[in-house]
């Protein structure tokens, strides 16, 4: 297992370079919030605890259907690291069931301890999706909104909350149309995605995708169906946006859409010099005629890297790329992309080599693609097909996400990928700036002061029952090493899909946002029954 892992992880291409990020608790050992929660193996409750449960939902007359047994897989997410069994899946078939079973817990007051957690593909990894011993909605059998594309001035694609990115490109692609702003893995739900924010190449000039929402439909934690806008129901419109399922559940969105490209010429070159990529990084996000993606990632003591390159890319200039050594070198690999459409290739080519020009990075090690806007914006799930076959997608993945102010990112850059990192064999590493002046900072996603950020991604997949480097104890010691750097010299970072265990540490990531944040709670989920896996409010009378 060891030396194919190791094999897989040394080739950027293979991993594909799952985005994103998740990050390590800080307090991920004193668990003093959750303490009644176990975590590492699925929970299994008595028979009491069960049986009130069942006949209570059973009552409920729905278009879906409930599922009380075999609910492992509601107990389990990316991370692989949180099992959390519900008491019931709820399979909804309509927004009205969604209604019925959150009014229904509600009503249940709080003499009742049940939760409710929407689950997308349940891509967390920290158990954010998952309700212990709660219900479990699983939003991908919602299908009442069909996807459904609008064109004119502003044209918009309605979803459902459960609806999948991918899905949402083919049948975009039908009519022409896109979504502006996406992630790099696009098997993930539209409300999953607009509960944290979802980065990616494009947040530069559009800003995340919950900057290119024009309304949602909310079911509340009181069971309320609320439909929002900037301008209609406003406060819950932000607060739902980037709001970590708090306020209510997204059953439909209407998503800004754009002109969709047919081509995509994708572009990867080397560094070694840190200042001199980060100064092309902000150059290139400085200007709206460069490319249309701008992302990066570090490659640390990495063997044969151009060569892997190669299945997908091809050099400018194979005889230097040939020669070129990544070997004990650290690395930094600037990836970005032109969208076209094939009548415009002839002007295309010289219209790259011009905006090249204007960049420092390793002549040799220039590696141009042409492929489809498909293939490239599903590129992380070519990588999900082959490390499924050989099993080692469902692995603990112990990622951290830093979001890092531009003032400090040197600093940051020189003990964590100069001491702390010595390879980058666990997974790729993501690096790439983003400005947040197109980023809306009435959502409710929380993000360092300074106008340019870093998004730093840690995208670690551990071997299981490995107790060397590879292994899950090492890498979360290693984060832990990097949070504890970043809090001992205060470098203002914040966690991009966070994760805490105590009310404490959320205020400390929500700073002058959380009393916002805490009244809204207030108002639209008062008995704090939704998104229990989030650890952030805990259901109990003390909170009334
Ligand atoms: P889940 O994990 O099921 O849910 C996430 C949270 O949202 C939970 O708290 C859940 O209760 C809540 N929730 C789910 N659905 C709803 C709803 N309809 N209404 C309200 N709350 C809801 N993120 C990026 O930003 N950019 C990336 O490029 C990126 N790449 C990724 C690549 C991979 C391989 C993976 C595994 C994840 C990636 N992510 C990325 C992270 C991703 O955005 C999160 O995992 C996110 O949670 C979406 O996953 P999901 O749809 O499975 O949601």
């Amino acid at each position: 297992m060891k030396s194919l892992t190791n094999g897989l992880f040394k080739n950027n291409d293979l991993i594909g370079r799952f985005l994103m990020t998740m990050l390590l608790s800080s307090n991920l050992y004193r668990n003093d919030f959750c303490s009644k929660l176990p975590s590492e193996t699925p929970t299994v409750s008595s028979q009491s605890e069960f049986s009130i449960l069942p006949s209570s939902l059973k009552s409920l007359s729905l278009d879906g259907h409930f599922c009380f047994e075999h609910n492992h897989h509601a107990a389990n997410d990316f991370g692989n690291r949180y099992h959390f069994l519900p008491a019931a899946v709820l399979h909804p078939k309509s927004v009205l069931d969604i209604s019925s079973v959150v009014r229904h817990v509600y009503e249940m007051g709080t003499a009742s301890t049940l939760t409710i957690a929407a689950r997308g593909r349940g891509h967390s990894l920290q158990g954010q999706a998952q309700a212990h011993l709660g219900v479990v909605i699983k939003m991908e059998t919602l299908r009442e909104q069909e996807i459904c594309f609008h064109t004119g001035d502003l044209p918009y694609v309605d979803v459902s909350g459960g609806e999948l990115w991918i899905n949402i490109l083919h049948e975009g692609l039908k009519h022409g149309l896109a979504p502006k702003s996406w992630t790099d893995y696009l098997h993930l739900t539209v409300g999953g995605t607009l509960s944290n924010a979802g980065i990616s190449g494009q947040a530069f000039r559009h800003g995340p995708q919950i900057n290119n929402v024009y309304e949602l439909e909310v079911v509340t934690g009181t069971g309320e169906i609320v439909t929002c806008t900037k301008k209609h129901n406003a406060d819950l419109f932000y607060g739902v946006l980037g709001g970590l399922g708090q306020f209510g559940i997204i059953t439909r969105a209407r998503i800004s859409v754009e002109q969709a490209p047919k081509r995509v010429k994708w572009i990867r070159m080397l560094y070694s010099d840190f200042s001199i990529f980060c100064q092309d990084q902000e150059h290139l996000i400085s200007s709206d005629n460069h490319f249309e993606y701008v992302e990066g990632f570090v490659i640390i003591n990495r063997t044969g890297l151009l060569n892997n390159w190669r299945s997908t890319f091809s050099p400018k200039d194979p005889l230097q790329a040939s020669k070129f050594q990544s070997e004990g070198k650290t690395l930094y690999c600037l990836e970005i992309a032109k969208y076209f459409n094939p009548e415009d290739s002839d002007t295309l080519n010289q219209r790259i080599e011009v905006l090249l020009e204007e960049l420092k990075y390793i002549e040799c090690t220039l590696f141009l693609s042409d492929v489809s806007y498909v293939e490239f914006l599903d590129r992380v799930h070519v990588s999900e097909i082959k490390l499924r076959e050989i099993g080692l997608w469902e692995v603990p993945h112990p990622w951290l996400n830093l979001l890092i102010p531009k003032s400090r990112i040197h600093e940051f850059a020189q003990e964590v990928f100069g001491n702390i990192l010595t390879d980058t064999s666990n997974g790729p590493v993501l690096i790439y700036p983003v400005n947040k002046s197109r980023w809306d900072s009435k959502t409710s996603m929380v993000t360092p002061q300074e106008d340019l950020v870093y998004l730093v991604a840690f995208l670690s997949s551990a071997v299981p029952s490995s107790t060397k480097s590879d292994g899950l104890e090492h890498i979360l010691a290693q984060n832990r090493r990097i949070l504890d750097f970043c809090d001992s010299t205060g470098l203002g970072v914040k966690q991009y899909l966070p994760h805490y265990n105590t009310q404490k540490e959320w205020r400390a990531h929500f700073g002058n946002k959380w009393e916002v944040f805490r009244k809204r709670k207030y108002k639209y989920d008062p008995l704090a029954i939704l998104s229990p896996g989030q650890k952030i409010f805990q259901k109990e009378k003390a909170y009334l």
